[in-house]
């Protein structure tokens, strides 16, 4: 049991804690301190700490969130949400924290204003780092590039047809949805996370009213959120283009890119209109260029075909209206262009054409990429013909977004507890039963042709590390084929071929 006396003296570590890490100003302190008193229901504090233990999570936050469990303050499911209420009493406000980010920028730069807003996010657990630091992550040299391959335990996942369902109806509660910036000091609830600790900064992207927030998952370094203020739908248009370059201007040091608006190839949320960016640390970035063209109205706009897995259209120039007028040109093409000889379809009867822009900055080059997608189905591919095959669902089904197009993998949970399954029989631990494999309540029946695979392959008498590793080299192949799945032109002789006609006869360019 923690005693009153000893929670005062975790509030005052905490206020200091605060002080030191979350910007908590002087003039703050007793208003800080106040809050927390009445918060706890205390008639006084214990004196000014001095000093908070190394330990903080576990010896001061954990402490006083088991204060609240002991003395029926919150429930066990409520946890959490306690704790982002009691760090939003001690961050500093929205406005006081673009104030802080607003001076720095000017003194410091713009860098130093974005490394302390992500230590502010990282330090009020508004990005839970030892969550994160669970997630298992591991790269593959592919065929083309590397591949990076995450097993995210701190998210959910979710089903394609349930993101379709979400734009077809968007919520009418309040907040609208995730990513409404009326989420800011948001006390959550159930169904909702607490965002008492989620701050903003606002920026202009084509002249409009976005903001720009770390995400909390951090599927890579410095992982953000721009997000339009207005709550209207993921819809990329030539305006898409802008916004994203302009982002670059502001923050050079980081890449900002664009789900497709369409399901199967959008991202997960397609009722709020919002872009993801970062640290440049994705895989398709370190890519060189396959092929080159010029193009004969833009004498200063160089274009290339990427030598990746899926196809890139890849944009640079040192001109930024001129890389925006080519790039929107190319983008009207592409939504009516259909090649039938490699099943590329504009529409049917819905559109099926889209593109994943991803903008940044090399030195004084513009740079954008454009990864070709279609979102078409048919009886064989109910699922998208450019979408993972059927047989590769078992590791990934939901919709192919861009960091994943960009060759970084973020794998459902339920794969953690399901590979372990699987090493078993490579292990010689559990006998292989494949009527009991065949049978749907197991939770491994998915799984049953690459057990069956990768049995035959290593057999049953592998140490722990050698299975692991035959999982992981099933994973990595995995992978590389979803990718490749997405390509609508393929890297094969006749795909290539057509990709370079749509560069040539669709787009005018020239082959260099
Ligand atoms: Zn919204």
């Amino acid at each position: 049991m923690i005693s009153t006396e000893e929670l005062k003296v975790k509030l005052s570590e905490l206020v200091l804690f605060a002080q030191k890490n979350l910007s908590l100003k002087d003039a703050d302190f007793y208003f800080v301190t106040n809050s927390l008193l009445d918060l706890f229901k205390l008639d006084t504090p214990a004196p000014k700490a001095t000093s908070y233990p190394e330990n903080f999570q576990e010896e001061v936050m954990d402490k006083i969130i088991q204060y609240a469990l002991e003395n029926n303050m919150i429930e066990e499911n409520e946890k959490i949400r306690f704790e982002t209420r009691v760090f939003g009493l001690c961050s500093l406000t929205p406005s006081a924290t673009i104030e802080e980010f607003t001076k720095i920028a000017h003194k410091d730069g713009v860098k130093a204003a974005t490394d302390w807003f992500f230590n502010i996010c990282k330090n009020s657990n508004y990005i839970r780092v030892p969550d994160i630091n669970k997630n298992i992550k591991w790269t593959h040299t592919g065929s083309i590039g590397e591949i990076g391959i995450t097993i995210n335990l701190s998210k959910p996942e979710k089903d394609p047809k349930q993101i379709a369902l979400e734009k077809s109806k968007p919520k009418t509660g309040y907040p609208a949805c995730m990513l409404c910036i009326e989420n800011v000091g948001f006390a959550g609830n159930v169904s909702w996370p607490a965002r008492q600790t989620l701050r903003t900064i606002p920026i202009t992207l084509n002249k409009e009213d976005w903001s720009m927030q770390y995400s909390p998952y951090q599927y890579f370094n410095e992982h953000l959120i721009a997000l339009c203020n207005e709550h209207r739908p993921m819809n990329v248009t030539k305006e898409t283009f802008v916004r994203l370059v302009d982002f670059t201007d502001i923050f050079p040091y980081y890449f900002l890119g664009s789900n497709a608006s369409l399901p199967i190839v959008g991202g997960s949320i397609l009722a709020h209109d919002h872009y993801q960016g970062g640290d440049k640390v994705l895989p398709m970035f370190k890519a060189k260029n396959r092929q080159e063209y010029k193009a004969a109205n833009y004498s200063d706009v160089r274009v290339y075909i990427l030598d990746w897995y899926n196809s890139v259209v890849h944009i640079e120039s040192e001109n930024k209206e001129n890389l925006l007028k080519f790039a929107g040109e190319a983008f009207d093409i592409w939504q009516n262009y259909s090649d039938e000889s490699v099943g590329v379809l504009a529409k049917t009867t819905d559109i099926h054409n889209a593109v994943t822009p991803i903008a940044r900055k090399e030195g004084t080059t513009y740079v954008l990429d454009l990864i070709l997608r279609n979102n078409r189905t048919d009886d064989k591919f109910p699922d998208g013909i450019f979408h993972a095959a059927p047989h590769l669902h078992h590791i990934k089904k939901e919709g192919i977004g861009l960091i994943e197009a960009m060759g970084l993998f973020i794998l459902p949970a339920r794969l953690k507890k399901e590979f372990e399954g699987i090493k078993e029989y490579l292990e010689g631990k559990k006998e292989l039963d494949i009527n009991d494999l065949s049978n749907p309540d197991n939770m491994l029946a998915k799984h049953k042709d690459m057990i069956v695979e990768l049995t035959n392959e290593y057999g049953f008498n592998n140490t722990d590390e050698k299975a692991e590793l035959a999982v992981k080299s099933y994973v990595n192949k995995a992978c590389e084929e979803i990718l490749e799945c997405t390509a609508v032109f393929k890297n094969t002789s006749v795909g290539q071929a057509a990709f370079d006609k749509f560069m040539q006869q669709g787009l005018g360019l020239k082959k260099i």
